[in-house]
């Protein structure tokens, strides 16, 4: 009589980058995570961002005249999340660098407190 074999696996035998994958796309599934996708990937924000990005070309920042900085992300000052309805506002928008944003938001916070003491004291 042929014994069947469980097929089941606990989720502790996914491999770790299996399980990280997993992890991303549960996150992608979010509700507010789709909308947060719909509106940075919808063709009003990438507009606006590109018009920004070409009026702003430097890090608002960190950026100075003897080292320029060029910047790669458009920030929302008033965050989207409190203020939805500025999400579209010109005054809204800050062009910095990556490493500025990063900062900002408190992403990866190493390595990067020599620009503490540079900063001009304003937030
Ligand atoms: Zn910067
Ligand atoms: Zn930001």
């Amino acid at each position: 009589m042929p014994k069947k074999i469980p097929t089941f696996r606990p989720a502790w035998m996914l491999k770790p980058e299996v399980k990280k994958k997993v992890d991303q796309a549960r996150y992608d599934r979010r509700p507010d995570r789709r909308e947060d996708n719909a509106f940075y990937t919808g063709s009003p924000w990438r507009k606006l961002k590109t018009s920004k990005l070409r009026q702003d070309p430097l890090c608002q920042r960190c950026s100075t005249p003897e080292r320029p900085v060029a910047a790669t992300i458009v920030h929302h000052i008033k965050e989207r999340k409190d203020f939805p309805d500025l999400e579209l506002d010109w005054d809204n928008l800050e062009s910095v660098c990556a490493s500025c944003h990063s900062t900002h938001h408190g992403y990866g916070n190493k390595g990067r407190a020599e620009r503490a003491g540079a900063s001009d004291g304003t937030s």
